[in-house]
């Protein structure tokens, strides 16, 4: 299992335009690319639908001038407006265009140059991906509605007819179907997509592709690579089939004809409809074949299916979440322990001060937007799952997205489409969860056993800690009883901040556990976190210590990488010499730097439970020895005198591994340590420290006074959302 999918996840799975539904132009568009100029040459002819004003207003790119054919309009270009939020950056002209009485069709011709350069965005602890507003250049084409490289006509979806001129070799990809090719004069191919299906916009991409393609149950899937690589092909091929047929059962019938992935000449993730464009490096690691893969095409259904009311929160990425990824771990037994991820995320990235509702959440940008739009969308599902059953959940997935495919939905949609299958309002859930911020933080105490007759009564104290009023929560709960394999589980009902929990149990009851599986959404207590990577680089306020006694290449290094995350978090994190600091400070994470600093003492200290053991000249970490000239290494603990607050360690064997290690420990944030070799530098140690000391896992004291000895016992199997033969050979690749 590969660790690195943060990496991939992290890129923007969705371009998006805000819009508001009315009803469906037509374009008919005639496309010629000269890449080596970046040129673009369009004949577009636009039909509008029944009822539609004769005069409308459209936005098309600066560089491209139109004009009328036909005298059947008049076309009279508008002032400038300042500031188009669909296209910040392009600036697009503005037009109006008046039909004569009787003409619902006009058409456009224009050409120019579109050229602009990948800019990066989202910078956070060096974790970025590309933009840019739409390029064509030799290296390939990327034209999207922010691109403006058809006339964009505001408030409407649209359905196209697009006939792309390439040059020689290349091949285009577009929504909807692929019609034919056929050689134009001078053998220069041309090809026809047609969308059928209301779109948002219209997406060109072109390249010097290798393409392949398989039919399976009415679906084409096709694979267009820059290098010829049949075994590469196939495998996207077969993965693309089986997950459309697994989302086919779970969900509803797949809305398009085809789905391609399509190699992008950056590294990306993009999902658009009916096809994927991802990086490079991106589609050769073996892992996004069970990661980012169905994600992209889950977002078909979510997303590019049922289209996304941005205005009111977004819902989709946390859906396509919960059914991709978290469905695949939880496939493989791992739900509970995705879900725990999710919610150290949110704990460890998201302050209280800096939280926000659902309604708010319209794309990634950072750790926190992502822990929120992403994590706390996810158990909105999971929690609305465990609330409704799977049978129920999953006939709410089929109706919601059969009452609103191709339309614009939003939370109240989603919320209407379970209620109705529910046949229960569900309006506290959704307004709890939706429209509030923040999240439950649950305590329990008093645990107490006593013989009542054959049997035993348990109680305890469970409270809920958070600010603000009570949630309606239902919370399993595990007993471990004296003599008894399998642990008793039941779900209660909380709904008041305190709240006494009485059970009747067969056996004397030893432990307590609370939400054991991760199953509630909630800010985690720091003791059911691992101290890790996350919370060190996720903290507020963060303080790197470099060590005076190292040599100077080493030291300017260290200090280059701590320079660097200071301008990432501007006025987050200060920078001091060990050799000019008294004491540690005990209100910010720390994070020491270097194989000599002074207050590695400390940092002993703080790893006293663990396998830990450090000398100077070696550390040994769970069964694992690192030497400084070997290895670098990064590890977390949390400090003694405070531990809500993390105290890291970081040291490098050479500085010209300490770039390389910058760049790769956001990827690693949920781990307590980890080791590398090399320069790059590879990882070759990671792992999470044990948890101790869980205020939701207790041990019940005895009222009789028994002695007893504790042994845990097991927890009920959990069955997936959806368990079906056709995604095994997916996963195993
Ligand atoms: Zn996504």
């Amino acid at each position: 299992m590969h660790k690195q999918q943060g990496f991939i996840l992290w890129l923007l799975c969705l371009l998006w335009l805000p819009l508001v539904v009315t009803a469906q132009v037509h374009h008919s568009l005639d496309v010629s690319l000269q890449p080596d100029t970046a040129g673009i040459e369009v004949r577009d002819t636009v039909t509008l639908p029944q009822g539609h004003p004769s005069s409308l207003t459209f936005a098309l790119h600066p560089a491209l001038k139109p004009e009328l054919l036909g005298d059947n309009a008049r076309l009279v270009e508008l002032a400038q407006r300042t500031g188009d939020s669909a296209s910040a950056g392009i600036s697009p002209r503005h037009y109006r265009l008046d039909l004569a009485p009787g003409e619902h069709s006009f058409t456009l011709h224009y050409s120019g140059n579109i050229a602009h350069p990948l800019q990066s965005q989202g910078e956070e602890y060096a974790r970025s991906f590309q933009e840019t507003h739409g390029i064509i250049s030799p290296q390939g084409v990327f034209l999207s509605g922010a691109s403006a490289w058809y006339p964009r006509i505001d408030d409407t979806q649209l359905t196209f007819d697009l006939e792309v001129r390439l040059p020689k070799a290349w091949k285009s990809m577009s929504q909807g179907e692929y019609l034919d090719t056929r050689p134009a004069s001078g053998s220069r191919p041309v090809e026809h997509w047609r969308a059928s299906n209301p779109q948002q916009q219209i997406y060109l991409i072109a390249g010097p592709f290798n393409a392949w393609s398989s039919i399976d149950k009415g679906v084409t899937a096709m694979v267009l690579l820059r290098e010829p690589d049949a075994a590469l092909a196939d495998k996207y091929l077969d993965a693309t089939h089986q997950y459309i047929a697994l989302y086919d059962a779970l969900i509803g019938p797949y809305p398009f004809t085809k789905f391609a992935m399509v190699e992008n000449f950056w590294e990306t993730g993009y999902g658009m409809p009916s096809f994927t464009l991802l990086g490079s490096r991106v589609i050769r690691f073996p892992f996004i074949l069970s990661s980012s893969y169905p994600h992209e095409i889950l977002h078909n259904w979510w997303g590019n299916g049922v289209y996304v009311d941005y205005d009111n929160g977004n819902w989709s990425e946390g859906l396509t979440s919960y059914l991709a990824d978290h469905l695949i771990k939880e496939q493989r037994g791992g739900g509970g322990e995705y879900r725990r991820n999710a919610l150290q995320k949110y704990t460890d990235h998201v302050s209280r001060e800096a939280d926000f509702p659902l309604t708010d959440f319209r794309s990634r940008h950072s750790a926190r937007t992502e822990a929120v739009g992403y994590g706390k969308t996810l158990m909105l599902f999971h929690m609305l799952r465990q609330q409704l059953g799977d049978a129920a959940f999953k006939q709410g997935l089929q109706h919601f997205y059969q009452q609103y495919r191709f339309r614009v939905a939003g939370f109240s949609d989603v919320q209407d489409s379970f209620a109705t299958v529910a046949g229960e309002p569900l309006d506290d859930f959704f307004q709890q969860w939706v429209q509030r911020s923040g999240a439950p933080q649950l305590r329990i105490s008093k645990a107490r056993a006593e013989p009542a007759g054959h049997d035993y009564r348990l109680t305890a104290v469970i409270e809920q800690t958070q600010a603000g009023p009570a949630y309606q929560l239902i919370v399993p709960v595990a007993v471990h009883m004296d003599g008894v394999d399998q642990a008793y589980q039941t779900r209660i009902k909380l709904t008041d901040k305190q709240q006494t929990l009485s059970l009747t149990l067969p056996a004397r009851p030893l432990q307590l556990d609370i939400d054991p599986q991760f199953d509630v959404f909630r800010r985690l207590h720091r003791n059911e976190i691992p101290p890790a990577v996350s919370q060190a680089m996720g903290a507020e306020q963060v303080l790197v210590v470099l060590a005076n006694n190292t040599p100077a290449a080493l030291k300017q290094a260290y200090r280059a990488l701590a320079l660097q995350w200071q301008q990432q978090k501007p006025g987050h994190v200060d920078i001091v010499v060990d050799s000019e600091l008294q004491t540690l400070p005990d209100d910010r994470a720390v994070w020491l730097f270097g194989w000599h600093n002074r207050f590695r003492p400390q940092l002993n200290a703080a790893l006293q439970a663990y396998d830990f053991a450090a000398s100077d000249d070696k550390v040994r970490i769970a069964g694992t020895t690192l030497t400084p000239q070997t290895h670098s290494l990064a590890v977390l603990g949390r400090q003694p005198q405070s531990p809500d607050q993390a105290l890291g360690w970081l040291a490098a064997d050479s500085a010209a591994a300490l770039p390389g290690l910058g760049r790769k420990l956001p990827h690693y944030g949920r781990y307590s340590y980890l080791g590398f070799a090399g320069t790059a530098p590879d990882n070759v140690l990671k792992g999470q420290w044990p948890v101790v000391n869980s205020p939701l896992s207790v041990r019940v004291l005895q009222a009789d006074g028994a002695a007893v000895s504790f042994s845990p016992a097991s927890l009920a199997p959990r069955q997936s959302l959806y368990k079906g033969p056709d995604t095994d050979g997916a996963y195993s690749r």
